[in-house]
Parts: C-alpha cells; sequence; structure tokens
C-alpha cells in the first residue's frame, strides 16, 4: 500500500500539515544562525526594483514598491543592498545547501529575470551544482552516515537546504529526487500549496529508520526565528494595500527589506558570547562535526567569502 492510498480517505488538512519533530535547542541554535547568514546574503544583494530601473525608453518603473524613494532619502543612507539601484536581475530569494557536519557547500540566487526563465529558482541552481561538485575528487560529507550510498539517487541525504521562500514544486521535486535530509525556509509562500509537506507525507517510509525520499520541511518559526512572523505580518499588508498577492513582489518593498537588513544586523553582531551551547553538536561522536561556536565562525567566513567572491557567472 503506498502512502497515497492511506491518504486517499483522509481530509486535504491531514496531507498538507505540517510534520515537525523534536528540535533540540543544541540544533535549533545552529539553525538561528544559518538562517540569520541566509537573510543577511539576500540583504547584501538586494534589488528593489522589480520593473527595472527607469531610461529613456521606460521613464519610469511601473510599480514603485517604496525602495526608489528610499534611495532618494539623503538622511536615510542604505549602505548596504549591492544591486538596489541596479536593473532588475531576479528576485530576492537565495539558498545554501550544508553538509552533515555543518559545513556550508554552495549558494545560489534566484535567476529568472537574467534567463527569461520561470524556473532558475535559488534552489534548482544549487542542486544542479551540488551534483556536480560531487564529482570532483575532494568531495563534502553529503552523504548519511548510517547508509552506504550506491545511486546518485540518495546523494544528498545528508544535505540541508536553507532556502529564504518556501519551496515550489520544481525544487522540491529535484530534492526528493536527490533525497536531500530537510529544506529550512525562513518564509511561507501560500501559492506553493505546500508540495514540498504533501511530497514528504507522500514519500514517508514505514520503516522508522528510513527517511522519506522528500526532504522534511522545516519553517523557521520551529526554532523562533522571528523574522519568519514578520514577512508573515507584512505580506499581509502587503497583499492588502497592494491588492496583490505576488511574492515576489512583496520581496522588493522597502518594509521587506528592512526585515533582512535586521537580520543582517543580528548576525554581525551576534558573537560568542550570545550563543547558549557554545561547545554542543548534534552528534558527539562525530569529530568532524562542528560545534555551535563552529557554525557561527562558519558563517561569518562564508558571509565574507560571499560579499568579496561570491559570483556564479552572472552579475548577481
Ligand atoms: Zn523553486
Amino acid at each position: 500500500m503506498s502512502q497515497l492510498d492511506e491518504y486517499m480517505n483522509k481530509p486535504v488538512s491531514a496531507l498538507v500539515a505540517d510534520s515537525p519533530r523534536l528540535i533540540s535547542d543544541v540544533e535549533k541554535e545552529r539553525h538561528y544562525i544559518y538562517s540569520l547568514l541566509l537573510m543577511s546574503m539576500v540583504a547584501y544583494n538586494w534589488n528593489g526594483n522589480k520593473r527595472g530601473v527607469p531610461d529613456e525608453i521606460k521613464p519610469s518603473p511601473s510599480k514603485d514598491y517604496g525602495l526608489n524613494q528610499l534611495l532618494s532619502t539623503p538622511e536615510k543612507p542604505v549602505k548596504r543592498g549591492k544591486f538596489l539601484s541596479n536593473d532588475y536581475l531576479g528576485h530576492n530569494i537565495a539558498a545554501f545547501a550544508v553538509d552533515r557536519d555543518g559545513f556550508i557547500i554552495d549558494f545560489d540566487f534566484n535567476h529568472n529575470e537574467i534567463f527569461n526563465s520561470s524556473v532558475q529558482h535559488a534552489e534548482a541552481r544549487l542542486l544542479n551544482r551540488i551534483f556536480s561538485l560531487n564529482q570532483i575528487h575532494d568531495s563534502w560529507n553529503i552523504g548519511s552516515r548510517t547508509e552506504n550510498i550506491t545511486s546518485y539517487g540518495q546523494l544528498l541525504q545528508g544535505v540541508t537546504i536553507y532556502t529564504s521562500l518556501e519551496s515550489c514544486a520544481q525544487c522540491s521535486g529535484i530534492m526528493t529526487l536527490g533525497n536531500a535530509k530537510e529544506v529550512v525556509y525562513m518564509q511561507d509562500d501560500p501559492g506553493q500549496y505546500k508540495i514540498g509537506n504533501i511530497m514528504f507525507r507522500l514519500t514517508e517510509s514505514k520503516d522508522p529508520n528510513r527517511k522519506a525520499l522528500a526532504p522534511r520541511p522545516v519553517a523557521a518559526k520551529s526554532f523562533q526565528f522571528n523574522y519568519f512572523a514578520k514577512l508573515a505580518e507584512e505580506f499581509e499588508l502587503f497583499k492588502k494595500e497592494q491588492k496583490t498577492s505576488s511574492i515576489t513582489s512583496f520581496l522588493c518593498t522597502e518594509k521587506a527589506f528592512l526585515i533582512f537588513l535586521n537580520a543582517e544586523d543580528e548576525l554581525a553582531s551576534f558573537n560568542e558570547s550570545n550563543l547558549k551551547f557554545p561547545d554542543e553538536k548534534l552528534n558527539k561522536n562525530n569529530d568532524k562535526e562542528l560545534t555551535n561556536k563552529k557554525v557561527l565562525e562558519e558563517s561569518k567566513d562564508f558571509y565574507r567569502y560571499f560579499a568579496e567572491k561570491g559570483r556564479r557567472g552572472t552579475p548577481h
């Protein structure tokens, strides 16, 4: 009997519900740090001009999301937002992958606009590259500790994806094909119909020792990441005010940008003394795994690397 049969006579709410697992306080702390890092990266590359910058042919953007005004206010200078005054390159959505020991493998941004495509999502681009990287000699510890990996279909079972926006069907599908461990997301996307939750539930195994093929979706609210609620709250207001439910338009607004900037500030001032579990890790017997103190160092190092060299063959 497949999982689909099991849900056939249940209400839809049973299929789309979150699948929470117990997350230890140590793990919550490391999720929190990685999530601050991801929001910092989005803030750094922020682009506010979804309709493009004004030029002679197209004198003004058809929609002003507030940032153009913010840019023109001398008493409120914006230090960050590398692409604030540039033409639009892609949505303000990013993702990175973390291996089983806590090292960050790589990142990517949404590039829909550059490629004039609706499938160049951050997670899809990221996952495709990780499959390629696995073929280099010095590979990351992407597999699980407990199972021998015999197929590329199990390759990513130790990998956690962090994404700033809940994943779509395409990206959830790629993560499922790669058997990724979990996907942690910083904002709900109501336009994706909880597809990540559905795929997780339908691919769960009856064997408690085997993971589902799909990654378990982990909403950042499950580890008290306050920016999750702030983004949801501002998005609701945006929908009412602008009479649109476009989340990528919301992610061009000043209100959204300020939330990401606050997260960036928090990471910048976050230091070892703020950690409750500096010397803890998830598996005490794993010598290679990073402690939370090392996770913080890794995150700050990665941010510097990203800001200095984080190009992926495109301007964004
Ligand atoms: Zn996607």
